[in-house]
């Protein structure tokens, strides 16, 4: 190791380091290349030494990440932030509709007397669970999580015990 290696915080290529992508492989460079790629969901990744980011740019725009010397924080892309107004919007698209329906159905319930039908519980929770899925998958897309990888490299430890 050279002198320069005092500082251990500082985010180097020659080191080795925890994948922010899929947090279970890790990255290290690639041998004559000025890339760095990850053991376990293979992203490929781009380090700027001065800011201390890394940017995945095997997706277009990159996902960047910061490194505030003990692990990656911030992932976002390139430009873009995923602001309170996107959040703002995902949760009431996930909790209007199946409120609206509940909401309904208990009204016409009170209105009439009756016991709450079965199919309007299994609809209203329904409808949260397939909302809470799309916002979900568009999450995980945005972020381009390789969630088949993580399952399997976790179900792969598991068994490995
Ligand atoms: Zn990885």
């Amino acid at each position: 190791m050279d002198s320069a290696d005092t500082s251990v915080q500082g985010f180097n290529e020659q080191g080795v380091y925890p994948c922010p992508a899929c947090r279970l492989g890790q990255i290290q460079a690639l041998s004559l290349m000025d890339a760095m790629a990850c053991n376990t969901c293979r992203h490929i990744f781009t380090a700027n030494l001065q800011r201390q980011w890394l940017l995945m740019v095997d997706r277009s725009p990159p996902l960047v990440w910061h490194w505030n010397g003990r692990n990656w924080t911030g992932a976002h892309v390139e430009g873009v932030k995923l602001g309170w107004r996107y959040w703002l919007s995902a949760v009431a698209f996930v909790l209007l509709p199946p409120t609206l329906i509940g909401v309904s159905a208990y009204a016409l319930v009170t209105a009439s007397g009756a016991s709450p039908p079965l199919l309007s519980i299994v609809w209203t929770g329904l409808t949260f669970l397939l909302h809470l899925a799309l916002i979900g998958r568009s999450i995980i897309g945005f972020y381009r999580f390789p969630v088949r990888t993580y399952f399997s490299t976790v179900g792969r430890n598991l068994f490995s015990r």
